[in-house]
């Protein structure tokens, strides 16, 4: 099994599933009865999306002991290529799937920030569980897992790495690009004036968390401040959120598979 991926077997039934077909990675998971997360598996995303979401689907079936040809479980799909599964009964916005995973996992409300490849939002959740505001950057890879994984991968550091070097630094540059493709230039021109990578990936840490901050405060933080994405593995982001907003940062078990975890209890609602 590759770093991209994972999965975890299960003995449990499986009544639901849901698929969050991301920008960057597929994540699929299913749930038992009670909607507790039973299996999953995440790979890396196929420009292929419709045979990759079929084998996905196949492999489901085998990894979860469904011997039967006929597998009506029900399936919700959501994320960027949500409406390319056409085997899903309905197809969800990743903000009402994130919120749903989150809340069902951390039973609270509160700010939820979910950082992914390439997009990041900021979602509010009632005491109740309800999506009550949001905001979303879609536009630019600066606040996003791209612009880390650009830049990093410029200077040769891994990207299960790359936070702990950034936390490693000493001190830190400031990075004043604001676009992912000038921040690239930038990093190349401070790492041939000799200036060391810590530093300059604690930046970039930084002005992603900054960004970040930014759209905070467009929905209003109302703690606790909660986390999910791909990008909140990277041990430096909940840190230094942690910093600039002197809240405390609340991460469910699995970060990165919120989104479909919360498309798979919607799904599980959908069984008569
Ligand atoms: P999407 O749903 O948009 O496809 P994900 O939520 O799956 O995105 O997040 C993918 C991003 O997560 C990648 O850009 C990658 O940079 C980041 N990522 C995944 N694992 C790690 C890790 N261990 N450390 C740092 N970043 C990570």
């Amino acid at each position: 099994m590759t770093r991209d991926e994972r999965r975890m077997t299960v003995s449990r039934g499986v009544c639901a599933l849901g698929i969050d077909v991301g920008s960057t990675t597929v994540k699929i998971v299913a749930v038992d009865a009670g909607g507790d997360l039973a299996w999953h598996f995440l790979e890396q995303a196929d420009p292929r999306v419709e045979d990759q979401v079929a084998r996905l689907l196949d492999r489901a079936r085998k990894e979860t002991s469904q011997t039967s040809e006929v597998w009506d479980v029900p399936l919700v799909a959501t994320g960027y290529g949500r409406k390319l599964v056409r085997q899903a009964g309905r197809q969800v916005t990743e903000i009402t799937c994130h919120a749903r995973g989150v809340y069902r996992e951390l039973a609270h409300g509160g700010t939820l920030v979910d950082i992914g490849g390439q997009d990041s939002k900021v979602i509010g959740i009632s005491p109740k569980g309800d999506v009550v505001d949001f905001s979303m950057n879609d536009k630019c890879a600066a606040g996003t897992g791209r612009f880390l994984e650009n830049t990093a991968s410029r200077m040769g550091v891994p990207l299960d790495r790359m936070g702990q070097v950034a936390l490693a630094a000493s001190d830190e540059v400031s990075i004043s690009s604001t676009c992912t493709v000038f921040a690239e230039s930038e990093v190349i021109s401070l790492i041939a004036h000799g200036v060391a990578v810590e530093s300059i990936l604690r930046g970039l840490h930084r002005s992603l968390i900054r960004r970040i901050v930014a759209m905070i405060r467009t929905v209003g933080l109302v703690p606790p401040l909660m986390l999910s994405g791909g990008v909140v593995q990277n041990q430096a982001i909940p840190r230094m959120l942690e910093q600039e907003t002197g809240e405390k940062v609340v991460l469910p078990s699995y970060p990165q598979l919120m989104g479909a975890y919360g498309a798979a209890l919607i799904a599980l609602e959908m069984r008569v």
